[in-house]
């Protein structure tokens, strides 16, 4: 049997129609369907799903070739994105959610500037030590702000957190309300064109807790489509 015919479409309806039934309707659902074949994106996509998140460039643009028919599917990059590769992903999203350095965030402004686009974006902040992740860390991160505050051709919404593995539902919920306080401490910053509403958090395992938190957009795979294929 190939991936694709082993796609259950009426499953991912309905898991689709009960997950958003739970969500608060300011919160984005993103199905993200990394190592999930077309025929998964297909299924979500006629259930209402409009948003989709991939980790890795080259497996995006092989299903985005392959979806060319939809013309309203929003892609959000959620991965780790080497510099040597913004450009290209710059061309293949709109919401790049993986902004995990002041380095990547300066190239990516750059190339905006010279592509004519104003991506969408969070800045992708460990909350905790977190050494295998990428992402800013709490100092970075304040000390990046007035420069990320200038870098006028991003259009910066957001932080993006994931808690370590294995991280207690205690812990992930202080993790998530931290995220959100670090959000609206910045706010108070008053820095020009650097307003933050956006809240990137909740995976499968732990999104109600991001929501009670106040996400304003979950990242749902496994909750969606089953296990991915190894
Ligand atoms: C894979 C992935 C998800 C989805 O994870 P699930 O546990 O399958 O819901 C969300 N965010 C990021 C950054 C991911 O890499």
């Amino acid at each position: 049997m190939t991936a694709a015919s082993s796609v259950d479409r009426d499953r991912i309806a309905h898991r689709v129609q009960t997950i958003r039934a739970t969500l608060p309707p300011t919160t984005r659902l993103i199905a993200v369907t990394k190592k999930q074949p077309v025929a998964a994106i297909r299924a979500a996509y006629a259930a209402g799903v409009r948003d989709f998140g991939e980790s890795r460039l080259q497996e995006a643009e092989a299903k985005q070739a392959a979806l060319a028919d939809y013309s309203d599917i929003t892609w959000h990059l959620i991965g780790h994105l080497q510099s040597n590769k913004a450009r290209k992903a710059l061309q293949q999203f709109q919401w790049i959610h993986s902004i995990d350095s002041l380095k990547l965030a300066q190239r990516l402004d750059a190339l905006a500037a010279d592509l004519g686009c104003q991506p969408r974006c969070c800045l992708q902040v460990k909350m905790v030590p977190d050494p295998p992740k990428t992402g800013f860390t709490l100092e970075e991160l304040w000390e990046a702000l007035p420069t990320l505050a200038q870098l006028v051709h991003l259009d910066i919404q957001g932080l993006m957190t994931i808690p370590p593995l294995n991280t207690d539902p205690e812990t992930t919920q202080e993790i998530f309300e931290a995220a959100r306080d670090l959000r609206d401490r910045i706010n108070l910053q008053g820095l020009d064109h650097l307003y933050l509403t956006a809240l990137s958090m909740g995976m499968s395992g732990d999104y109600p807790l991001a929501i009670a938190a106040g996400s304003t957009m979950v990242r749902l795979g496994t909750t969606l489509f089953g296990d991915r294929p190894a």
